[in-house]
């Protein structure tokens, strides 16, 4: 994005803080300063290191009531993606975009597509509903992480919720009491399946139709690569 554009939203946010009766004192100005001099979007805790580094000296409180004080003014929007951290965007009259976000390394892509955009108003109004704004997210892999989990093989425990695989290996050389659990379960080397639930203990997938549930150490042991 280019410097002036940025230097522009700056201006016009601390002319407009100013003209609402907000009182910003030179730290908070800093901390403004700093959050429209960035390109991308960022967490609290990416915030305060970057103004640690800068040699800037704003307490937490300081920047928390800065973040707050740009979005209850509009100058910037509040994103969480999948890892449940709030981001922070700058926030441009009249743009509008949505985002990719990656499970595996959280690179953010954003991108526009007037075809979806127009989808989206089509629906809704097919039931008479009027849309003010909405937020379309699309989590997955980005090109560099599908492509390593597509080469080489991973444990099923690492497929995120909504991610597709294929069984590889289900643990050649473990006692036969494990292989035959699994063969017993309709997982074999070959089959395709999708992760359903996968929140850090026992993991959910369908295989072959059918709902199964594994226990983390299980689902550790099988090996897959990710498929599309
Ligand atoms: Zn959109
Ligand atoms: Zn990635
Ligand atoms: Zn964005």
């Amino acid at each position: 994005m280019n410097k002036s554009k940025h230097e522009r939203i700056l201006n016009e946010c601390l002319e407009f803080l100013n003209a609402n009766g907000v009182d910003t004192d030179e730290k908070m100005r800093s901390v403004i300063e700093f959050f429209f001099s960035l390109d991308h979007h960022v967490s609290f805790d990416e915030i305060r290191l970057f103004i640690k580094d800068k040699g800037i000296h704003a307490s937490d409180i300081v920047i928390r009531d800065v973040l707050n004080l740009l979005v209850e003014y509009g100058f910037a929007t509040e994103r969480v993606f999948a890892d449940n951290v709030a981001r922070y965007e700058h926030l441009h009259i009249g743009e509008h975009h949505d985002h990719l976000y990656c499970l595996k390394c959280g690179t953010i892509i954003e991108f526009m597509s007037p075809l979806i955009e127009a989808a989206q108003l089509d629906e809704a109004r097919k039931y008479g509903f009027h849309p003010f704004s909405h937020k379309m997210q699309i989590h997955g892999l980005c090109k560099k992480c599908f492509g390593k989990s597509n080469r080489q093989t991973i444990p099923l425990s690492m497929i995120e919720t909504g991610g597709r695989f294929k069984v590889v290996d289900i643990g050649t050389g473990r006692g036969d009491g494990f292989r035959s659990h699994l063969m017993d379960l309709g997982i074999a080397p070959g089959c395709e399946g999708e992760m359903i639930a996968n929140h850090g203990g026992r993991i959910v997938i369908v295989c072959n139709g059918t709902r199964m549930a594994l226990g983390r150490g299980m689902s550790m042991k099988v090996q897959v690569t990710v498929i599309d």
